[in-house]
């Protein structure tokens, strides 16, 4: 048994059920060497009682994941239980709807820290974002694989979790043979070419379905803006809505080749798909649109950044306004963690106002059901999304 003691009063969150210890609570390790990483601990209050279990990433901040609040320590089959239900959760979930790709685990919000599993038709895309899940990677492989009934896993690296937990950073096959070139899904009648490999995330965004959705109804005979694209979900949307066309604007140069073989089919839009950064490219075009999409990559990944990042999406929103037909539709989003629902209503109002446009909040977006966020952990809510009319 190894035990986690925490200081006096430091106990707290832990008692609000609040999933992680970080560093700064814990006042010992007994025995003091036992700290290997991803090690099964028991957690102590000061007083000597039991408040939890977890995994320990000995050299991290975030010193201990919880996974139980019992006094009792979890049942030995607790990780292929937790996985069972991950599953389930989303096969009962008609949200979820017609796709052939969804999120099977979602770290925290399945009671699973550490763990993330994205299913893509037949194959499972897996990252370890903690030590604790990354040394049980077989077991974690074999629950998934009998949950899912898929005939492939297929671990990605995540360089940042790797650097933080002090573990090798690892890609490869976790059982079945590995994708060797991007693959077709299917989502709600759409149609998506995904890199499982090299892609960004696990290969596609699937947090934006709903969203997709959305631009899908808003599209019929509108000229479309895409910015910050990626391989084009947005876009396919609109299409597939019957946009009279459709612009699209990603920096990164692969993604952009897997956008133009999902753009591929569009009959009757007129399609444009431009490599550029799109605070340049939104300074320079001189065309109008009427439904904007702008979808910028994490801005502010800690605290430290949330001044830049605010700066940033204001511009973005700004610039995006001076292409906004009277009457268009805007999506826009934050996906920091660190930029929460309130602070990105007011980065957006004050791009309203340097552009002397009104604009008023016809839905607030975020992630679909496949992606729950435990009520006991707010820091798993991150994608905020507003519907503007301008
Ligand atoms: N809208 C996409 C996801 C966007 S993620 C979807 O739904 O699939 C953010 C994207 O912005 C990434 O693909 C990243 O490569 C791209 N990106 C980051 N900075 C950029 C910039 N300055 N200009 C253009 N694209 C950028």
């Amino acid at each position: 048994m190894i035990d986690v003691v925490l200081h006096k009063d430091r106990d707290r969150a832990v008692r609000r059920r609040h999933p992680w210890v970080l560093s700064g609570a814990v006042a010992r390790l007994d025995p003091p060497d036992a700290g290997v990483p991803g090690a099964f601990v028991r957690v102590l209050s000061a007083a000597g009682e039991v408040v939890g279990w977890g995994h320990l990433s000995p050299g991290a901040s975030l010193r201990v994941r919880l996974v139980s609040f019992d006094k009792e320590p979890p049942p030995d089959d607790w990780l292929e239980q937790r996985v069972a239900r991950a599953v389930e959760r989303r096969a009962a979930q008609s949200l979820v709807g017609e796709t052939d790709a969804v999120r099977l685990v979602n770290a925290e919000g399945d009671a699973l820290p550490g763990l993330v599993a994205d299913r893509y038709a037949d194959t499972v895309v897996v990252k370890f974002t903690a030590a604790g899940m990354a040394v049980r990677r077989d077991a974690v492989a074999e629950a998934l694989r009998a949950a899912s009934g898929a005939s492939v896993g297929f671990e990605r690296a995540d360089a940042a979790a790797s650097r933080r937990e002090g573990l090798a950073a690892r890609s490869g096959p976790l059982w079945g043979e590995a994708p060797r070139e991007p693959i077709w899904i299917r989502e709600r009648g759409r149609r998506y070419r995904v890199d499982l490999v090299g892609g960004q995330k696990t290969g596609f965004y699937l947090d934006q379905r709903d969203a997709r959705d959305r631009v899908e109804r808003l599209a019929a005979g509108r000229r479309v803006l895409d910015a910050f694209a990626y391989t084009g979900g947005f876009s396919v949307a609109a299409i597939h809505g019957g946009a009279r066309s459709v612009t699209l604007v990603e920096s990164s140069a692969p993604a952009l080749a897997l956008a133009r073989e999902n753009l591929a089919e569009a009959p009757g839009c007129e399609v444009r798909a431009v490599e550029a950064d799109v605070f340049r490219f939104l300074r320079e075009d001189v065309e109008e649109y009427d439904l904007i999409v702008i979808d910028p990559p994490p801005l502010a990944r800690a605290r430290r950044d949330v001044t830049r990042a605010t700066r940033a999406y204001k511009d973005a929103v700004l610039h995006a306004l001076g292409r906004a037909a009277p009457g268009a539709h805007l999506l826009c989003f934050s996906c920091s963690h660190h930029v929460g629902p309130d602070l990105f209503r007011k980065v957006v109002f004050g791009a309203s106002l340097d552009a002397g446009r009104s604009l008023r909040v016809l839905a607030t977006l975020g992630p679909p059901a496949d992606h729950p966020v435990s009520l006991d952990h707010p820091e798993g809510t991150y994608l905020n999304g507003l519907l503007l009319e301008a």
